[in-house]
């Protein structure tokens, strides 16, 4: 086992890796910008270094900086947690480089599956679900239309290397598909350093279905079965829960193994995710795999008791995973409402700044991940997410409840959040009833759901 291990990132995650850290006997070394200096986590680090200014890229994203850190406070291994270098290839490898264990999985298998045309390929060998669509990168404009016409349209233009929902165009008819190819490829050259493309089914009203998995050194991999994370505005997710409702359990069962299978034969060691899209008739799609712990972990620790942090911290450093996949069972049901300082009738305009009162909920079956303390001040220059607020109960309905109860209890201003939000989608009948695709929220933002 390791004995110090480097945080390369911040706030609510920097502290939940602190947390496993402890747990397992290990000393944390945190690395900051100039913004966190009076970050209330780095209290709880054994160590923490300044790194540079606020701005992310003279900062958080600076490897040279990291490694330093790292290589001066005798760390013997970095986890990256989520965002900044969390799925940077490069930085896995310049951490190997240097004798670093990188916390996650190896360079190779993090590019294998981050690279979404090798990532289908993979795929259908391990029989998960995939959309129909092309099984190489687009060269010729006479195939990619040839392809378009047997699948159908609407098609979704997607880059290889995509993230953050660029380089990606969806394509109605056939005149579309060469300009959208064309301006994807360019979107994509310019934003990745890779203009790769490929084309794939578009779903119009689907549901967002991912599966937790992990894996370890020996070969070994299991999924933590499912989340639904359909609640989204703008492709940010809102309101994850686990397990996901309404999936039939032998097609759950079959997608959750399908997954595990894939991130077993990439020889893959840490936490992934697949993401999917389910349609109405519950036939699922793979999306893409996240090769990193996810912001929305906590559903599935609820449900499951496995510590996923911890497991990523110890698959790392050697050991086996200390579960296997018949010890995996699900108990009760788990969502988790992500609180950000945005104020949803201003167009979720970001709210930094002190926050002066905060009072976090309570209670059996209510957990809450956050950094935030009062007096604390919001810097500007990160994700506006200040809190997670998870909920357990025997069954979805009383995880609703409680979760009403605990949104109703959190203080937090005088800044706006996005509890009212939370409040309200939780008594919508689409929700209570999961009669729900990616973009209900977004339509009930626009007054368009009754
Ligand atoms: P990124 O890596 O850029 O986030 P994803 O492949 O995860 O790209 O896709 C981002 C979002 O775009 C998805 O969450 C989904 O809302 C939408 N999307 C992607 N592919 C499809 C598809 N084939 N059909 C419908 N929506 C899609």
């Amino acid at each position: 086992m390791f004995s110090r291990i480097l945080i390369a990132n911040r706030g609510e995650i920097a502290l939940r890796i602190i947390r496993a850290a402890r747990e397992l006997g290990l000393e944390t070394v945190c690395v900051y910008s100039e913004a966190d200096r009076d970050g209330p986590w780095l209290l709880q680090a054994d160590h923490s270094i300044c790194i540079g200014p606020p701005a992310p890229l003279d900062s958080y994203l600076r490897i040279d900086r990291i490694i330093a850190a790292a290589e001066t406070s005798k760390a013997d291994a970095i986890h990256p947690g989520y965002g900044f270098l969390a799925e940077n290839a490069e930085f896995a490898t310049v951490c190997r480089d240097c004798h670093i264990e990188f916390i996650g999985p190896s360079p190779e298998a993090m590019a294998l599956l981050g690279d979404k045309i090798s990532c289908r390929a993979m795929a259908k060998k391990a029989g998960t679900p995939i959309f129909p669509g092309s099984e190489e990168a687009i060269e010729e404009e006479d195939e990619a239309m040839e392809l378009a016409h047997e699948i159908g349209f609407p098609v979704i233009v997607k880059a290889a290397a995509g993230g953050g929902g660029r380089g990606m165009r969806v394509v109605h008819t056939a005149e579309e598909l060469q300009p959208a190819i064309q301006s994807a490829q360019q979107e994509a050259a310019s934003a990745f350093g890779n203009g790769a493309v490929y084309i794939e089914k578009f779903l119009e009203r689907a549901r967002h279905v991912e599966v937790q998995c992990l894996g370890d050194k020996h070969g070994n991999a299991i999924h933590l079965y499912n989340r639904d994370c359909t609640s989204q505005r703008r492709h940010q997710k809102l309101i994850e829960e686990g397990p996901a409702p309404g999936v039939p359990d032998e097609i759950r069962d079959k997608v959750c193994q399908s997954a595990a299978d894939l991130i077993r034969n990439a020889e893959y060691s840490g936490a992934a995710t697949c993401e999917f899209l389910m349609d109405r008739d519950s036939t699922f799609y793979m999306l893409e795999v996240n090769t990193r712990v996810q912001v929305e972990h906590p559903v599935t620790e609820m449900i499951t008791g496995v510590d996923i942090v911890k497991e990523s911290i110890r698959v790392a450093a050697g050991l086996p995973l200390s579960h296997a996949q018949e010890d995996i069972s699900i108990n009760g049901h788990s969502i988790e409402c992500r609180i950000n300082a945005e104020d949803p009738d201003r167009d979720f305009m970001p709210q930094a700044g002190t926050v002066k009162e905060y009072v976090q909920p309570g209670g059996l079956g209510v957990r809450v991940d956050s950094h935030v303390t009062s007096g604390y001040v919001i810097p500007p220059n990160y994700d506006s997410m200040i809190a997670k607020l998870i909920v357990h109960g025997r069954d979805r309905e009383e995880a609703i409840a409680r979760m009403k109860s605990a949104l109703s209890e959190f203080r937090i201003g005088p800044g706006k959040t996005t509890i009212p939000l939370h409040q309200r989608i939780l008594t919508e009948r689409a929700f209570v009833e999961m009669d729900v695709d990616i973009h209900y929220v977004e339509r009930l933002l626009a007054g368009e759901e009754g």
